[in-house]
């Protein structure tokens, strides 16, 4: 076992970070500041072959592996974290779903436009009556009439779905089953295509005006039956499975906002004078950047633990939700930390300190709250119930 990064994922990771600073913030500003969704931006994130890690070639991917998959969402938001949504609608959460549950023909058609960027995708999960108890709280319905579905009911907070092209969305085909995860079924919809389908964006003060989570509602929106991803009534294990490649990308993601306030935290504390001298020098000051930095490499390490395990080709429930769990600490830490080191600058738009802080507070809640990760890592581990319980179709690329 050794802990040094492979030569080329060093040079992804540099690479990643050389588009981000070139694309990914003043082009990225123009769009915030319109409010426009920034397909070109996407598209070229595709293009640079960032969605595509985790898929093998035969469906446009460049096989880098799920490792990679960390390096990549962890640098993007470190350095522009509204785009680290990016990797879950484009890579992890809608098109690896699809590539693992679908059947050849659905792989095909939808996988390899959205790894490249050139439609957009979205996962649409929960729903207003509770996102931690999806199944117990799915009001939305599918019913069959002849070669469609129809859908009915809305969704909550799903990211993309303004814009989105391609969907993975779940609904109750039996809504009486008990328990009620069994009468859960899931769907790849089309918003654009299909009609009965609108989305309205959720106002959220310091996250992003142009990559935004909307409520979605379905009034008679027809499926048609060859969209269903899997069969009927098995749609919460392809969601359980789906939230841990989600797992992953977000353990990645909250370990690069982590990285970025622990960053801006130490040059501020180098450059901030007080009292005749920076407070670096303080020893409570060096404390906290201690705490941060070794919770932020402990993150690190778990996030890309992940990757490594799904490399493997193996179930990765029990690490994906640990890490996450992890990842929320770390990046809490770290965000306070930079609210304390910048003292009344940190509450200015001129310092990085509140947005960080937005996404962080987002990050902790979505892919399973932290009392969702506590609770999966407490009953694993009393022995109550396995985390890895929910069976996988394990068709992952399985670069070593
Ligand atoms: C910006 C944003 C983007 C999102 N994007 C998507 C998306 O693209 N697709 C999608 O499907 N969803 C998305 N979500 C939804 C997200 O997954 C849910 O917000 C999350 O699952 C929590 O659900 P909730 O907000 O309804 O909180 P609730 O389920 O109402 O929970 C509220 C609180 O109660 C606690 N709690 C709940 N149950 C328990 C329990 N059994 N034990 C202890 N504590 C408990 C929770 O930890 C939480 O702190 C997004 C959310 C946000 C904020």
């Amino acid at each position: 076992m050794h802990f040094d990064l492979p030569e080329e994922l060093v040079a992804l990771s540099d690479a990643v970070a050389d588009f981000a600073n070139r694309r990914l913030t003043d082009d990225a500003d123009a769009y915030e500041r319109s409010g426009e969704f920034p397909y070109p931006l996407i598209r070229e994130m595709g293009e640079a072959g960032f969605f595509g890690a985790p898929f093998p070639e035969s469906v446009g991917g460049n096989e880098a592996g799920f490792m990679a998959v960390s390096i990549i969402a962890e640098e993007i938001s470190r350095i522009a974290p509204a785009y680290g949504y990016a990797m879950n609608m484009q890579c992890a959460t809608c098109p690896y779903t699809i590539y693992n549950w679908g059947t050849q023909e659905q792989i095909e058609r939808f996988v390899p436009e959205l790894i490249s960027g050139r439609t957009i995708g979205m996962f649409a999960l929960s729903e207003a009556g509770g996102g931690s108890d999806p199944a117990g709280a799915m009001r939305t319905t599918a019913r069959r009439e002849g070669d469609h579905y129809v859908l009915n009911g809305s969704k909550m907070w799903i990211t993309f779905s303004n814009a989105a092209d391609v969907g993975v969305l779940f609904a109750k085909t039996d809504p009486k089953a008990t328990p009620a995860h069994k009468g859960v079924t899931a769907f790849i919809v089309e918003p654009k295509k299909f009609e009965g389908y609108s989305a309205q964006p959720i106002d959220m003060p310091g996250l992003s005006k142009s990559l935004r989570s909307c409520t979605i509602f379905l009034d008679d929106f027809k499926v048609p039956v060859e969209n269903r991803l899997g069969e009927e009534g098995k749609g919460f294990g392809i969601a359980m499975n789906a939230l841990e490649f989600g797992r992953l990308t977000v353990s990645a993601r909250l370990t690069g906002l982590a990285q970025a306030a622990l960053d801006a935290s130490i040059a501020y504390a180098n450059e901030r004078v007080v009292g005749g001298g920076p407070i670096a020098r303080h020893q409570l000051v060096q404390q906290r950047i201690a705490d941060a930095t070794v919770h932020v490499e402990a993150a690190r390490l778990m996030a890309r633990r992940i990757g490594w395990t799904m490399d493997q080709g193996r179930t990765s429930t029990r690490v994906a939700s640990r890490g996450k769990y992890f990842a929320t600490q770390a990046a809490r830490l770290a965000s306070d930390v930079a609210r304390e080191v910048f003292g009344g600058n940190a509450l200015t738009a001129e310092y990085p300190v509140q947005r960080l802080q937005s996404y962080i507070d987002m990050l902790t809640v979505g892919e399973g709250s932290e009392n969702v990760q506590r609770v999966l890592i407490g009953e694993d581990a009393l022995g109550i119930k396995d985390a890895a319980r929910h069976t996988m179709r394990n068709r992952f690329v399985g670069v070593t």
